[in-house]
């Protein structure tokens, strides 16, 4: 056993070095005074090299190839050589003079795409853009694949994912969430939010979110809360992730909802044991999966009746102009579906429409069957066909999201699986906890914590995401259970 040990003191190591990394990045992102961003970028850069030689070294390729088949291996052992050797044969396959080219034009493409969003250009990202997908289908060789191109580049993101199958997942809910969205909006009435309406001071917020971080049992003797532009969850290292959090004057509650978000990553880290994240399992099993646990809390939690009876005396307790308001008014009022042009703005109904588009546009762009160029039309029309709107210009069409331009392609199927593993997983735990919404209603959501902690959180990256939804749900991923729920939720409350 002389070479596992040493293999897990390396993985260690490199872990060491991340944890570096992640806390630099953390105070980039939220405290750094401006004057520190370039000094800082260049340990950042040094770091994560080292990081990243460590893990594309022939030594640790040594250790991977006397380890696989190696007998006596316990689950975790034989699942962290299967997810580190993936990544490994995957950053090998790549030849380095190649892979360096692309991350200097990756910075450019990043550049170009800030420029072209504030003016609305296209024109100034498009020979950019276009480098991004041809180094993307270049990647997707590199790294094989059996059916589209689309698979090599999904697998990253959602181990084993293929566009086969999300095609599956996705023509039938969006069969079904179309006409659900125009019934809703065109026969249904909408609830009213207008209490939200007005001018709510931040610092009341920030004390809301924090109450409802608690509220979850997020223990802030492992994790904080700061603010920042884009908020995200960091783990810094085993028992200490972080969430972080922004407020808008004139949206009381929208920096509630992003705190609960971040509070179910959270959990989910802190809910892996420190021995699995130190065998490189510590990611979650696919960002899917970690987006449901960030769903899960924000949306069956945090915008259902039994959380606003539970949670309405916070918010009074917080904001007296709101005292007249019931929980049900407060239920009603976070739960507003609007179709609308930005992703990251969407309600629970068309959040998904917005990722179908993209996944759509990816496809064509790797099929071959759409070129860059006609990429703003297609986005625009396609919009129109599954929600209803139009851009006006393409700052809030093709140019609103960041992804496309670092090549993160085959990124954006996760934000869709989030939501539907979310559904599945929490019908499965209302079958085993059939008092749920009273306990929430109580106050009580530790059995909500304790069961994803037990099921998915404790064993990381130890499966596949298809081979987990099927052990704690007793099925594979299916979309009717995410369509269920929208069903029952909002025709009552729009009277249908
Ligand atoms: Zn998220």
């Amino acid at each position: 056993m002389e070479t596992l040990a040493l293999y897990e003191k390396y993985l260690r190591e490199i872990s060491k070095l991340n944890s570096a990394v992640a806390l630099l990045v953390w105070d980039q992102r939220t405290y750094i005074p401006k004057g520190g961003h370039e000094a800082r970028a260049e340990v950042v850069g040094k770091l994560s090299t080292m990081a990243f030689e460590m893990a594309i070294s022939d030594e640790l390729g040594g250790y991977l190839e006397a380890l696989e088949g190696q007998d006596g291996l316990s689950e975790a052992q034989r699942a962290s050589v299967r997810v580190v050797g993936k990544q490994y044969r995957r950053t090998k396959a790549i030849p380095p003079a190649l892979f360096e080219q692309y991350v200097i034009d990756r910075s450019k493409s990043e550049a170009a795409w800030e420029e072209a969003k504030e003016n609305g250009d296209f024109a100034l990202f498009e020979p950019h853009l276009t480098k991004m997908v041809d180094y993307a289908k270049k990647f997707a060789e590199y790294y094989g694949y059996e059916d589209c191109a689309y698979d090599a580049l999904v697998d990253e993101f959602e181990p084993g994912m293929t566009c086969r199958e999300l095609k599956t997942i996705i023509e039938p809910l969006r069969e079904k969430l179309v006409p659900l969205l125009r019934r809703l909006t065109e026969d249904g009435t909408a609830p009213d939010n207008r209490l939200l309406a007005g001018s709510f001071p931040l610092d009341k917020q920030r004390e809301l979110s924090l109450r409802a971080l608690r509220t979850m049992n997020y223990d802030f003797n492992h994790g904080r809360m700061d603010d920042t532009v884009h908020p995200f969850t960091i783990g810094i290292a085993p028992g200490d992730v972080r969430v972080t959090n922004r407020f808008i004057e004139t949206m009381p509650l929208s920096g509630l909802m992003g705190a609960m978000h971040e509070g179910g990553h959270a959990l989910y880290d802190l809910g892996m044991p420190a021995e699995i994240q130190y065998l490189g399992l510590g990611n979650g099993a696919s960002f899917g999966f970690h987006e449901s646990q960030s769903r899960m809390w924000e949306n069956m939690v945090g915008r259902s009746l039994p959380f606003w009876k539970m949670f309405r005396r916070e918010v009074v307790d917080v904001f007296p102009q709101l005292s007249s308001a019931t929980a049900e008014d407060l239920y009603r009022a976070v739960n507003v579906v609007k179709p609308s042009l930005i992703r990251v703005e969407a309600d629970e109904v068309t959040y998904n429409l917005h990722i179908m588009v993209r996944f759509e546009l990816e496809q064509a762009l790797f099929d071959g069957s759409l070129a860059v160029a006609d990429l703003p039309e297609a986005w625009n029309s396609t919009m129109e066909e599954y929600l209803g709107v139009r851009p006006a210009s393409n700052a809030e069409g093709v140019l609103q999201d960041v992804h496309w331009s670092g090549g993160m392609f085959g990124y954006f199927p996760s934000y869709m699986l989030g939501n539907l593993y979310a559904a599945q997983l929490f019908a499965a735990i209302r079958r085993d906890i059939p008092d749920l919404d009273s306990r929430i209603a109580g106050g009580d959501t530790k059995p909500l914590l304790d069961w994803t902690r037990d099921k998915i959180h404790l064993v990381g990256q130890i499966y596949e995401p298809a081979d987990l939804i099927r052990k704690v749900t007793d099925e594979p991923l299916s979309p009717s259970y995410f369509l269920d729920y929208i069903e029952a939720k909002y025709f009552p409350m729009y009277g249908l």
